[in-house]
């Protein structure tokens, strides 16, 4: 159950560039927090249904139940129970899937009244149950995605280590600063995370360095860094984490980092709003 005092803390992982290790984050850091003992569920909120498969259930497009379901019963305002279609995964973590069909939901949210809070809604049903709610995004600035904004407490980017993807950066940064002022005003930026950096060279330096010069004062960039690995690449093939597949490695000891530095944040989170408030939003 959630702690009484904090409750549940949602965090949407999202950059609209794709392949920069949004899923691969999700699933690394939901399985590490649940490994610290936390309740977690992770949301697949992309219709590539990537997160489920690499959780293990390996054809998302066969599942029964899925977000792009619950998501149409909140719609119709049809009741359901609050564990409805949430599957469990081996390494601790509960699932909502996702599959294609959330693209036919995400068009027909267009007509849809309040259609921007239907995944809040959904949250809210199930959120008492959980410590963290960790939703993996699309690729895109979409519908979904602005449903993911709008309930989420926080959210974090995921960033691969190269030049461009950091320009890229600005419209998702302009993107959440106007779901803060229009949808949801306690929105904040976990983080920035560099992923996929490559020690042999000086890029992740420069690119720190860089993101730290443009964002630095405004958004908080990740002392834990995921390096690049090749072992990333082959644990989605066996549905289990990183933790699993290759323990001792650079990647799980990199995603154990991370997870430590999300718990301390939402331990001193109240102090590190305060302070960011007094500021002013700034993006
Ligand atoms: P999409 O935008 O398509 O949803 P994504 O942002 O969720 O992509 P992932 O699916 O997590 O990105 O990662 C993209 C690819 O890079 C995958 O093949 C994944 O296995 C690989 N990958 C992720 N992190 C690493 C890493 N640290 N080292 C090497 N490969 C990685
Ligand atoms: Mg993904």
């Amino acid at each position: 159950m959630c702690a009484e005092k904090k409750g549940c803390r949602v965090i949407a992982i999202a950059n609209q560039k794709g392949g920069v290790g949004k899923t691969t984050t999700t699933c690394n850091l939901g399985i590490g927090l649940a490994k610290k003992g936390k309740n977690v569920l992770a949301i697949d909120a992309d219709a590539q249904g990537s997160l489920t498969a690499s959780l293990g259930f390996s054809e998302p497009d066969k599942l029964e139940v899925t977000l792009a379901n619950v998501l149409a019963n909140q719609m119709n305002e049809e009741e359901m129970k609050a564990d409805y279609g949430i599957l469990k995964q081996e390494e601790g973590i509960d699932l909502m899937p996702g599959n294609i069909e959330l693209s036919g939901l995400e068009v027909s949210l267009i007509h849809v009244m309040s259609r921007e809070l239907i995944l809040r809604s959904y949250v809210d049903h199930v959120k008492e149950q959980y410590d963290y709610i960790l939703i993996d995004c699309m690729p895109s600035l979409g519908m979904i995605t602005i449903n993911a904004l709008a309930c989420a407490d926080s959210v974090l980017i995921p960033v691969q280590a190269a030049y461009l993807p950091v320009k890229g950066l600005e419209q998702l940064i302009q993107t959440i600063g106007k779901v803060k002022r229009q949808i949801n005003p306690s929105l904040e930026i976990e983080g920035i995370l560099l992923t996929m950096v490559d020690s042999r060279t000086n890029y992740a330096r420069d690119i720190t360095n860089l993101l730290i010069e443009q964002y630095g004062n405004q958004v908080k960039i990740f002392p834990s860094k995921i390096p690049v690995s090749v072992r990333v690449a082959e644990s989605p093939a066996e549905g289990v984490s990183i933790y699993r597949h290759d323990p001792k490695g650079k990647v799980a000891s990199a995603y154990q980092s991370l997870t430590e530095e999300i718990l301390a944040s939402s331990d001193s989170k109240d102090s590190y709003v305060t302070k960011q408030s007094r500021g002013g939003a700034p993006w």
